[in-house]
């Protein structure tokens, strides 16, 4: 018998399963797609590597939060990464405006900052030194000791916004330019903690980085690793029920009927979907999973992967945000694309032109509704989507490639083939409920109702993942770090961390 059960191997599941086999434990992945990653999957197409759902990371200095992880992890050495341009690894575009350049090292980044807002010299150094110095109270990032309950963090019910307007004393642009990567995290001026906001960007101007040839890499090392420790990973393994009896989970059920057995299982899955599969309800009050099931999720994603010609787009080392309303870098229903994350991928070192072009642009689940029973991967193949929903798709391209036009004069004509993805796509490979990029919106007006702790009211099951603590992948290796210490104790995981 199995001394753990991982729901789904998402880099917070196959990170979970690290940490149990480190101490000994006798782990199975399931994993409902033929890939394993979750959203590190990458697809070919015309002999390009396509990601899907990670360009960039932050901090992976070898003695930074994400690279002491992957030093614990073992991959650290076996991956093919380069750090991206240190004088803008980001540059952050309005439109008819000069841009802003997001800068590597947070005085670098602040001297950068303002020389392009010389009046507000002193408050970016401010707001700088808040970035670098939040994630030393966190002992999941700082590798010290401290707090851990995620209620106990000040910065969950600060908003973000208010802060930074209030801080730069009303500058509305500068404000603007501090939240242009904001779809990196779906910026909710109303919501967004500064806990999301400051981890995050804080997390990129202490280092950035990109993979060559696509992030998949991360997960094909996460589960040589575990393999070495004894790790067992299943694909086209869905789980369809959490099974339990009176003392708690006793296993799971598959789709095609096969019941595997375990008294501890860690879902790495949206918590919606986690209390889906709790088909007989014993620990649960139907109030609380009713206001989970109310809790909303974040946007979806529109995804357009331009494949170019060889030689029509010159590589940048860094991505560009590219907002074209006059306001924040929000969803809005009108002007598609309002805003855009823009990323080149890398095949090699010193590329002089990119093949690849990912964009990145928000989409409202209801654009979507109409092929909402419609499904593309197994067991729950459907037919296509039909041909509405490919001039659905084609219509946002040709609007994509306009917007594109603006900042790079003639792209267009250097398309060679463009593919692309909606909200039903992610939905699909990646079993969100809506297809919602980063799952349940933080609140900061309510941090205790959107934040989750890896335990669950039903003895043995604990949660994983990107509704934990904080999307991306260093935001889900730290939850597989908090859901193991909820599991293996904070002495155990202290002592593990001492160790990188
Ligand atoms: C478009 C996009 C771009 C992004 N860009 C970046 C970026 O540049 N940098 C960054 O750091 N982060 C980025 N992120 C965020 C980051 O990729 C995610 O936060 C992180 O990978 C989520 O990991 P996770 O462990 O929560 O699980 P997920 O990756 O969501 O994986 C969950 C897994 O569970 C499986 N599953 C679901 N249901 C079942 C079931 N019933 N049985 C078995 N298996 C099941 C799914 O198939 C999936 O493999 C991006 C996300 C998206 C969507």
């Amino acid at each position: 018998m199995y001394d753990a059960l991982v729901i789904g191997s998402g880099m917070g599941g196959l990170g979970t399963a690290l940490f149990l086999a480190k101490a000994g434990m006798k782990v199975l992945v399931l994993e409902k797609n033929r890939q394993f990653g979750g959203a590190l999957q990458i697809f070919s197409r015309d002999k390009q590597i396509l990601d899907t759902g990670v360009h960039y990371v932050g901090s992976l200095g070898k003695d930074e939060a994400l690279g002491r992880y992957f030093r614990y992890f073992g991959i650290y050495d076996k991956l093919d990464f380069v750090q991206m341009d240190t004088d803008v690894y980001d540059r952050v575009c309005f439109r008819d405006e000069a841009p802003v350049h997001f800068a590597q090292g947070f005085e670098h980044h602040a001297d950068v900052l303002s020389e392009r807002f010389p009046h507000k010299h002193r408050e970016i150094h401010a707001y700088v030194k808040m970035l670098a110095e939040m994630p030393e109270q966190f002992p999941f990032f700082s590798f010290r000791p401290g707090e851990t309950d995620p209620l106990a963090n000040p910065y969950s019910g600060k908003n973000a916004f208010a802060y930074i307007y209030e801080m730069t004393v009303g500058d509305m642009p500068l404000t603007r330019a501090l939240f242009g990567a904001g779809i990196l995290y779906d910026l909710r001026p109303q919501s967004t903690s500064l806990y999301t906001h400051g981890i995050i960007m804080g997390s990129y101007i202490r280092s950035a980085w990109r993979f060559k040839k696509g992030g998949a890499q991360i997960a094909r090392q996460m589960i040589r690793a575990g393999r070495e420790m004894g790790v067992e990973y299943r694909n086209y393994a869905e789980v369809s029920e959490i099974l339990t009896d009176s003392d708690g989970v006793t296993g799971v059920k598959l789709n095609d009927g096969e019941v595997i057995p375990a008294r501890r299982i860690i879902s790495n899955i949206h918590p919606h979907s986690t209390l889906d599969l709790l088909k007989e309800n014993r620990f649960m009050r139907s109030s609380y999973i009713e206001r989970v099931h109310n809790l909303p999720d974040s946007l979806g994603c529109f995804s357009a992967q331009f494949v170019m010609q060889p030689e029509a787009l010159p590589y940048e080392n860094f991505n560009t945000y590219y907002t074209r309303s006059g306001g924040l870098p929000v969803y809005e229903k009108d002007g598609f694309p309002n805003t855009m994350g823009i990323f080149p991928s890398l095949d090699e070192d010193a590329q002089a032109y990119t093949r690849v072009l990912n964009v990145m642009t928000y989409m409202h689940p209801d654009e979507t509704a109409a092929w909402n029973k419609t499904f593309r991967t197994e067991p729950h193949y459907t037919e296509s989507r039909g041909a509405e929903y490919e001039d659905f798709k084609s219509s946002k391209e040709e609007a994509i490639v306009q917007a594109l036009e603006e900042l790079y004069p003639g792209f267009g004509a250097g398309v060679q083939n463009v593919y692309s993805s909606t909200s039903l796509t992610f939905r699909d490979y990646l079993g969100s409920p809506d297809g919602s990029l980063y799952g349940i919106l933080q609140d900061s007006a309510s941090p205790a109702s959107s934040l989750f702790s890896p335990r669950t009211k039903v003895p043995g099951l604990f949660l994983t993942g990107q509704n934990l603590n904080l999307h991306g992948i260093l935001g889900v290796s730290i939850s597989s770090a908090v859901t193991a210490a909820a599991i293996l104790g904070q002495e155990w995981m202290a002592s593990e961390m001492r160790s990188v």
